[in-house]
C-alpha cells in the first residue's frame, strides 16, 4: 500500500534528575557530596532512508517516544543519556506542525533533523557545594522531553513529472530511461504507486523522473485516482505531457493535453503554469498518416508548449527526448524545498517564573527567569552582583523571603551563589 500523508506524535525524553548524596567510606564520619548529574533526555531525529517510498510504516505506528536519561548517581557518576529516536522518512516527506499546517522542516537532504530535543539533565548536589555549604541536600530535576503532533506529508522529489490519460506509455517511457520497473499493460491505472526513476544523461549528469497513476477528468475535485497524487509532481521543475497521437483508444489527442491541463489546473495554478513539454506517443501505430502528429504539433506551438514525437515502445525518439528534457532543465530553477515557517512558541519568561523554596536551612531561588538573569551576571564582579541585587528585589524575591521568615545572617542559594541574607 502507498500513503503519503500520516499524523504522528513525538515526544523526546526528559532529563534524569541529579542525586543527592554523600561519600561514604569506612571510618570517614562524613564525606562531601558526591551525587553526580541526571543525563540527557534521547532527542527525536529524523533522517532521510533512500530505501522508503512509502508513509505506510506511521499508519501503524501513531506515537514515537525517545528514551529518558537516566538520573544521576552516587560517587559523582552521571545517568546515562538517553538514546536518540532516529526516524526514517522517504526523501521528499515535509514534517507540519498539526495545528497550523506550517512546515517545519523538509526533509530533502542527507541532513539529520532534531525535531525535538531531549530534556537535559538536572544537576547533583556536588554541584551545589561552596565553602560555606558542604553538604548542600539539594539537587535539580531533570527537564521535561518536548511534545509534538506532526503531520508527514510526501511529496516527492523529482525534476521531471510525466503526466497523461492512462495508457498513453508513462510508465512504459520510464522503463526505457531508468532502472525503474513500473507496471506496464494496456489497461488503466495500472500504475497504483508513483514510482521514480533516475534517467542517466552522461557521466556525471542524471536527473530524476516521476511516473504517478494516470490522472483522469475530475481528478482535481477529487475523484477516482489521481487526485492524491499530483502532490508527487507538485514540485517537478518540468512536465512531459504524454499523448496518445495515434487516438487508438478513440479518445483525441487534443482534447486529451485540454483535458489534463484543466486538472491541472483545477489543483493549483502553478502546476498548470509549469513548463510542459508535449510528447507525442505512439507513432509506430500511425502509419502513413502523419495528419494527426501536426495537428498536435500545430496545437502546442499556438500553446507555447515544446513539442517532440516519440514511439516508447519501439524506442524511437527516446534519446532525443532525454536530451531535450535534459537541455530544458539546465534553464529551469532547482527543485522546490519548502523553508521552514513553523517556529516552536517560546514561552515568555516572566517574574511569575521565580521559584524561592526552604530546604534545609537554606533559601533556593531558582526558575527560569532567575536562570536567565544569572545567565547575565558576573558573580566576581561587584558591579554586577550589584545589579542583581536590585534585579532580585525589584522582582520582589526579598518580599518572599521576608514573608517565609528569613533572618539575617540566613544562607541563599542561586545557581552556584550563594550569600548571607542582610536587611
Ligand atoms: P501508462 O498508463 O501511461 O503508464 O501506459 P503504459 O506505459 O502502461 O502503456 C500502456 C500500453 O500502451 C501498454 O500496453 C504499452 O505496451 C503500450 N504502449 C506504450 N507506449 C507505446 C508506443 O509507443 N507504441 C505502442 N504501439 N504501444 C505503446
Ligand atoms: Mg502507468
Amino acid at each position: 500500500m502507498f500513503i503519503d500523508i500520516a499524523k504522528i506524535k513525538i515526544i523526546s525524553g526528559r532529563g534524569g534528575d541529579g542525586k543527592v548524596s554523600f561519600h561514604r567510606e569506612k571510618y570517614v564520619a562524613a564525606g562531601g557530596p558526591d551525587g553526580g548529574d541526571g543525563g540527557r533526555g534521547g532527542s527525536i531525529v529524523f533522517q532521510v532512508d533512500d530505501n522508503l517510498s512509502t508513509l505506510l510504516d506511521f499508519r501503524y505506528k501513531k506515537k514515537y517516544t525517545a528514551p529518558a536519561g537516566e538520573n544521576g548517581m552516587g560517587k559523582r557518576m552521571k545517568g546515562k543519556d538517553g538514546a536518540d529516536l532516529v526516524i526514517r522518512v522517504p526523501r521528499g516527506t515535509l514534517i507540519r506542525d498539526q495545528q497550523t499546517g506550517q512546515v517545519i522542516k523538509d526533509m530533502s537532504d542527507e541532513q539529520p533533523f532534531i525535531a525535538a530535543k531531549g530534556g537535559n539533565g538536572g544537576w547533583g548536589n556536588t554541584h551545589f557545594a561552596t565553602p560555606t555549604r558542604q553538604a548542600p541536600r539539594f539537587a535539580k530535576p531533570g527537564l521535561p522531553g518536548q511534545e509534538m503532533d506532526i503531520i508527514l506529508e510526501l511529496k516527492l522529489l523529482a525534476d521531471v513529472g510525466l503526466v497523461g490519460f492512462p495508457n498513453v506509455g508513462k510508465s512504459t517511457l520510464l522503463s526505457m530511461v531508468s532502472a525503474a520497473r513500473p507496471k506496464i499493460a494496456n489497461y488503466h491505472f495500472t500504475t497504483l504507486i508513483p514510482n521514480l526513476g533516475v534517467v542517466r544523461v552522461g557521466e556525471e549528469q542524471s536527473f530524476v523522473m516521476a511516473d504517478i497513476p494516470g490522472i483522469i477528468e475530475g481528478a482535481s475535485e477529487g475523484a477516482g485516482l489521481g487526485h492524491d497524487f499530483l502532490r508527487h509532481i507538485d514540485r517537478c521543475r518540468l512536465l512531459l505531457h504524454l499523448v496518445d497521437v495515434a487516438g487508438s483508444e478513440g479518445r483525441d489527442p487534443i482534447a486529451d493535453v485540454e483535458t489534463i491541463n484543466a486538472e491541472l489546473a483545477g489543483y493549483s495554478e502553478f502546476l498548470a503554469a509549469r513548463p510542459q513539454i508535449i510528447v507525442a506517443n505512439k507513432i509506430d501505430l500511425l502509419g502513413d498518416d502523419q495528419q494527426p502528429i501536426q495537428r498536435l504539433q500545430a496545437y502546442a506551438e499556438e500553446k507555447g508548449f515544446e513539442f517532440l514525437t516519440l514511439s516508447a515502445a519501439t524506442n524511437q525518439g527516446v534519446r532525443q527526448l532525454v536530451m531535450k528534457t535534459w537541455e530544458t532543465l539546465q534553464q529551469l530553477p532547482p527543485v522546490f524545498i519548502y523553508e521552514p515557517e513553523f517556529i516552536p512558541e517560546q514561552p515568555e519568561v516572566t517574574e511569575r517564573d521565580i521559584t524561592v523554596e526552604k530546604v534545609e536551612d537554606y533559601y533556593v531561588i531558582g526558575g527560569a527567569w532567575v536562570d536567565k538573569l544569572m545567565g547575565s551576571v558576573n558573580t566576581e564582579d561587584y558591579e554586577s552582583r550589584q545589579y542583581m541585587d536590585r534585579m532580585l528585589k525589584n522582582a520582589g524575591v526579598y518580599d518572599r523571603l521576608e514573608e517565609m521568615g528569613i533572618q539575617e545572617g540566613d544562607f541563599v542559594v542561586i545557581g552556584e551563589l550563594e550569600f548571607e541574607y542582610v536587611h
